[in-house]
């Protein structure tokens, strides 16, 4: 039975929760609008007003909850999860306060499954700590979508890995202390064993960024340094043997890993983003006025209202049964991995739920809405990361197809199973005694 109640004293936790990012979390973003600052570690200013509120969501229990107790975390699971992501989801600094951010989440898991226990002392604990940044260099600027198509590469000298060639929209490299990096160790094998994954330090001599890409949210002036996305040239960098995180060739297995967990907890705060967008819409129709009406009383608004809140409903009805799911398969109840086909389908739906709501958000608040003087335009000039981080959502409807595909059975080839006039025959077959005597 599919179950999303949680506890009252959780309740309690998310009620905490959602007035603390409407008074704390969403007051720093407006302070500090760079996502830059948010992974600059070093940027004092901006720390000391988060380190106080960090302690206090650490007092509640609150902190870096998309880890289980295995892995260091308080293991809440992934339906509170959703609920705790969705308020979190409100605001760009949130993440960064309660120690959910990506990429450290997904780069957090991989160390806690697959590092050594002297990389875990050096990287996890101060990742987990909040007190440093890390790095998830797998993208190639030949080749993005498909990992196949990879070329960096790494090979064994003495007792050390050579790592060298190009990744590109390595967010937030220029801040980390380790890097997760992909490169092709075994190209004799199937193509999905031909890479392995390897933690990098951040200052490992040979590592070379090209240029920091800002993205439509960041500031268009070329005097503002404040891109994060990471082209990157490795130069033969060097690192140990017990660098290469997972066996050899392994690397699709450790992204697996990670990249999971990412997109889910992406679609969990895109449902805050929503909700957020949507409560503008309504504030705005009850507050403005014309025709005589107010923007409510109009069923255009209504209209798009009404659309908004359904579709919003009906993905975060998708969120949760996909946490569910995840929960069910750690749990042993549901085989493993079989949520996946449901987080592509929560990775495909969010990018349109969220273009749409956002779009009729903007559009309601007219020329205030095209403006920068609402947080709806860095919703909007986030609509196409979205769609491409993590994987552009054509490669998640494939795989959400395929799937499902796996499972049918042919049928009749002219007609299909479901033909009306052979059905009809078969109908009358079976009820033929009940039929002769009516
Ligand atoms: C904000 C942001 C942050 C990112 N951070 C990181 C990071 O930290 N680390 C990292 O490694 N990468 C990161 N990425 C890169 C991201 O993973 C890639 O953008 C993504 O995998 C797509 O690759 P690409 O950009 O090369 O697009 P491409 O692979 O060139 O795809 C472009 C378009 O081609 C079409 N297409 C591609 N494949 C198919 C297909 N199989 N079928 C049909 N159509 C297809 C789609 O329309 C797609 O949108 C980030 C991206 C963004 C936008």
């Amino acid at each position: 039975m599919i179950d999303f109640r949680v506890e009252p004293k959780f309740q309690e936790k998310l009620k905490w929760m959602d007035t603390f990012v409407r008074e704390e979390c969403e007051l720093v973003d407006l302070l500090f609008p760079r996502a830059v600052d948010m992974y600059d570690v070093k940027n004092s200013k901006a720390r000391d007003i988060i380190r106080p509120l960090q302690e206090k969501v650490k007092a509640q229990g609150l902190w870096a909850c998309h880890l289980g107790p295995h892995l260091g975390g308080p293991g809440y699971g992934q339906v509170k999860l959703a609920l705790m992501n969705e308020i979190i989801g409100r605001s760009n600094w949130a993440p960064t306060i309660f120690g959910t951010q990506a990429p450290d989440t997904g780069n957090a898991e991989i160390l806690a499954l697959f590092g050594t226990e002297e990389q875990k002392r050096r990287y996890l604990d101060p990742l987990m700590a909040g007190e440093i940044v890390s790095c998830f260099s797998m993208t190639e600027p030949q080749a993005g979508a498909d990992p196949k198509e990879f070329e960096c590469k790494a090979w064994a000298e003495g007792d050390e890995w050579v790592i060298e060639g190009e990744k590109w929209f390595s967010s937030n490299a220029r801040f980390a202390e380790f890097l997760i990096v992909m490169a092709v160790t075994n190209p004799e094998n199937k193509p999905h064993e031909r890479m392995s994954m390897f933690l990098v330090p951040g200052d490992a001599p040979g590592i070379e960024i090209i240029r920091n890409s800002k993205i439509m949210s960041d500031s268009p002036d070329p005097d503002d340094d404040s891109g994060a996305h990471a082209y990157i040239r490795y130069n033969k960098v060097r690192v140990p043997k017990d660098a290469m995180l997972g066996e050899p060739g392994q690397a699709f297995k450790v992204a697996q890993a990670r990249l999971g967990g990412g997109r889910i907890h992406h679609a969990m705060r895109t449902v805050g983003m929503c909700g957020r967008a949507i409560e503008m819409m309504l504030e705005r129709a009850v507050s403005r006025q014309t025709q005589g009406k107010r923007f409510a009383d109009h069923q255009f608004v209504q209209g798009m209202i009404g659309d908004s809140i359904c579709e919003l409903e009906q993905f975060r009805l998708l969120v949760l049964k996909t946490a569910w799911l995840i929960d069910e398969s750690e749990a042993g109840r549901e085989e493993h991995g079989a949520a996946r086909p449901w987080i592509g389908m929560c990775k495909v739906t969010l990018a349109k739920v969220f273009h749409d709501i956002v779009h009729r958000a903007v559009h309601l608040h007219g020329s205030l809405g095209a403006s920068l003087e609402t947080p709806l335009y860095k919703m909007w000039a986030g609509i196409p990361s979205l769609s491409v981080a993590d994987g552009p959502t054509e490669v998640h409807k494939i795989q959400v197809a395929k799937h499902f595909l796996k499972k049918a059975i042919p049928g009749d080839r002219l007609f299909g199973t479901d033909h009306i006039p052979t059905r009809l025959e078969k109908a009358k077959r079976h009820f033929a005694a009940e039929l002769v005597n009516a």
